[in-house]
């Protein structure tokens, strides 16, 4: 299969989740990460429809960009990997949305780098796994109020990767918390789901869903 069946394949799953969970598959933006992806099939996604595209480093989305340049108004472009605060400005120039904003610190040097306003979505390690990025779920709620105050930035929504464990079953209960942490501090976005658990994560109420192998990877 091709990119285009890929994606046609992987919208039909997400219209699936969204009728299990009596959700319309407009609430539900499907990013295709790109990571490792060449700026061939990037086009070839765009032009099978793909809007919203994923990278998780700056230095690779840099590269990438300069390819795209005939494109990029038409499509929304999503950091999603762990950014360091030395680079908040050359983040804050490539991205239209930050879905990893996991310290203040980082929040305030994007908030201090850019002139125009900019989306952000708060990383939370729900699951309190070592040496990962994120936010611990106690610190979320102060946090998000502090960025809140940062002029520049929009606060939307909270993140997650989920672990990576045998099946989606078994991350439910983290998506079902990172839901109920999203609506006590009343947010509107839920970026939670990637290729191997994203119709659990749409049943769990995920507003984005990150998808790349479902998307790019070669069959097997
Ligand atoms: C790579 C990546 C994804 C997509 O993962 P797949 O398993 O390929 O769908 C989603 N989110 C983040 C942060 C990633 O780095």
């Amino acid at each position: 299969m091709g990119i285009a069946e890929n994606y046609a394949a992987a919208l039909k799953r997400i219209a699936g989740a969204c009728a299990r969970a009596g959700r319309r598959p407009e609430e539900v933006t499907l990013v295709a990460v790109t990571k490792t992806v060449e700026v061939a099939a990037i086009r070839e996604a765009f032009q099978a429809g793909v809007r919203h595209f994923g990278e998780n480093r700056v230095q690779e989305a840099g590269d990438k960009i300069t390819g795209l340049m005939d494109i990029r108004p038409a499509f929304t472009f999503h950091m999603v990997g762990h950014l360091q605060s030395n680079k908040a400005g050359l983040a804050a120039k490539l991205f239209d949305v930050i879905e990893s904003v996991d310290s203040v610190k980082l929040a305030r040097a994007l908030n201090s780098r850019t002139a125009r306003p900019l989306p952000v979505l708060l990383e939370v390690n729900v699951a309190g796994e070592a040496g990962k990025s994120g936010m611990k779920t106690d610190a979320v709620a102060a946090a998000s109020r502090e960025i809140a105050l940062l002029e520049r930035l929009k606060v939307e929504g909270l993140m997650t990767v989920a672990p990576v464990v045998g099946s989606p079953e078994m991350v439910r209960p983290v998506f079902r918390q990172l839901r109920e942490l999203r609506d006590s501090l009343g947010l509107k976005h839920l970026s939670m789901g990637m290729t191997g658990d994203f119709e659990v994560a749409i049943e769990e109420g995920a507003t984005m869903v990150r998808i790349g192998r479902a998307i790019f990877a070669p069959p097997r």
